[in-house]
């Protein structure tokens, strides 16, 4: 982990800094800068982000007959409890294997102790179809080897059940990692496509059901045949091969796709579908890959680009001409920010992003106003400091930051909150456009009031 090449430490850069103060507009006459043009203020320094136990909570909701045991410490399960609120009384479909002292220490054997909880887990939950076993920084600071465990458990269960590994720690992760680590994980578990297969489309990446059956509805009405991973289901999870391509859905998943590519499949560059531009870009990808004439394809998404521009109206009187700061966290950053200036009319001054996909990305990068300053990776004293100079309208960063930002007099929003919410799609563009309205508003009505 992870995955995709890392950077090399650059030293840190103040003209980008320089040019940052200068707060140009949003909307600049300049010409647009390819991905690989734009320049990066790489940082690397104490980080202020959650692990990737965290996608846990999604992922447990979207795969329904899976389970997530976690091979980690009480920090760990405190982490989980608290991030789903889940009541002590229900039947949860994620657990904490806590190693204690003695295992850490090598007193115990922890592969013992794995096999004994993952046999008492099986005999009281006789529904779970997939175990996950996934890693945290504790298991792995002792080397702990999941894989090798998930191996010799699924000997014993198969088929009854498949049990699959990944690692969720936060050694030099974030949150959405968790979400990717995952599903590289279970596309391995796919069957192979047959290799006269027709081709298919795979939409990638968690969405929320109400979100999936309205694209599920949108690819029919254009003839595409689309399948979604990860399925509701995970004894259905669809076959790969070359006849498969492949619409990421989330822009932080470089490692399943990478693992998706390996077994042939082939992937189609697009926007994400964040409001009613990037959504109509996101359904032309697959579209043009299908022929589908653009006759068709305009009657079948004007009805959605028109619902999602209405909404989008409600919202722009408010945000336009507010600037907005990135802070690097959830890796959705650069094409949030997209959506917030292309869309909103939103001047972004810095996207910070944990980790830059430049490729996946590109059709994003591509519309950021060239002064938007571009990070990666964090060093977040400099980052405050930079982000308190230029005192942005809005300030987008993770919880540990927002209350000491709003006691300053900034107004923030969570970006987990953006992980979490059904945001994607033509249907959701106002509700996602509210949640960076809605912290601007409350900051109005306090200023009123006081
Ligand atoms: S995996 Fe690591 S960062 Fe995450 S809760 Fe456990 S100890 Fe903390």
């Amino acid at each position: 982990m992870p995955a995709w090449p890392r950077t090399p430490e650059a030293p840190r850069n103040v003209t980008l800094l320089t040019a940052l103060a200068a707060r140009q507009p949003a909307r600049s006459a300049a010409p647009e800068i390819t991905s690989r043009e734009r320049p990066v203020l790489r940082e690397r320094g104490q980080r202020e982000v959650f692990c990737g136990l965290t996608s846990i909570v999604w992922l447990h909701r979207k795969i329904q007959d899976a389970f997530f045991l976690v091979v980690g410490s009480r920090t760990c399960a405190h982490l989980l409890q608290s991030a789903a609120g889940v009541m002590i009384f229900a039947e949860p479909r994620f657990a904490t294997a806590i190693m204690e002292e003695r295992d850490l220490a090598g007193m115990a054997d922890a592969n013992a102790e794995l096999d004994r909880i993952v046999d008492e887990l099986l005999q009281r939950r006789p529904d779970i179809k997939t175990l996950f076993l996934v890693g945290s920084c504790p298991s792995e600071v002792i080397k702990l080897d999941l894989g090798r465990a998930a191996h010799r458990l699924s000997t014993r269960y198969a088929p009854r059940l498949r049990i699959v590994s990944y690692s969720g720690s936060g050694i030099e992760t974030t949150f959405t990692q968790g979400e990717d680590a995952c599903l590289a994980a279970l596309a391995a578990e796919a069957p192979a496509a047959p290799a006269d297969a027709s081709p298919s489309l795979l939409v990638v990446g968690s969405l929320p059901d109400i979100v999936e059956d309205q694209f599920a509805r949108l690819f029919e009405a254009l003839g595409v045949p689309v399948a979604f991973f990860p399925a509701r289901r995970s004894d259905r999870i669809p076959a790969i091969g070359p006849s498969t391509r492949v619409l990421l859905a989330q822009p932080f998943l470089g490692e399943t796709l990478s693992r998706l590519q390996s077994r042939g499949a082939t992937w189609l560059p697009a926007a994400f579908p964040f409001g009613a531009e990037g959504t109509t870009d996101w359904l032309r990808a697959a579209a043009e890959a299908w022929g589908v004439a653009p006759a068709r394809f305009q009657a079948c998404v004007a009805p959605g680009r028109a619902r999602a521009e209405r909404a989008l109206a409600r919202h722009r009187a408010l945000l336009a001409g507010k600037s907005v700061f990135f802070f690097p966290d959830s890796q959705l950053e650069p094409s949030l920010a997209r959506f917030l200036t292309r869309e909103l009319g939103m001047r972004a001054l810095e996207v910070g992003t944990p980790y830059l996909h430049r490729d996946i990305t590109a059709p994003e990068l591509a519309q950021l106003a060239p002064e938007t300053v571009l990070s990666e990776g964090q060093d977040v004293d400099l980052q405050l400091a930079r982000c308190r100079s230029l005192r942005p309208d809005l300030t987008v960063c993770g919880l540990g930051l927002a209350n000491p930002l709003e006691a300053e007099g900034l107004a923030t929003k969570w970006s987990i909150e953006l992980v979490f919410s059904p945001v994607h799609g033509f249907d959701q563009a106002g509700d996602l456009a509210g949640l960076f309205a809605r912290p601007l508003k409350r900051r109005e009505l306090l200023g009123a009031a006081a």
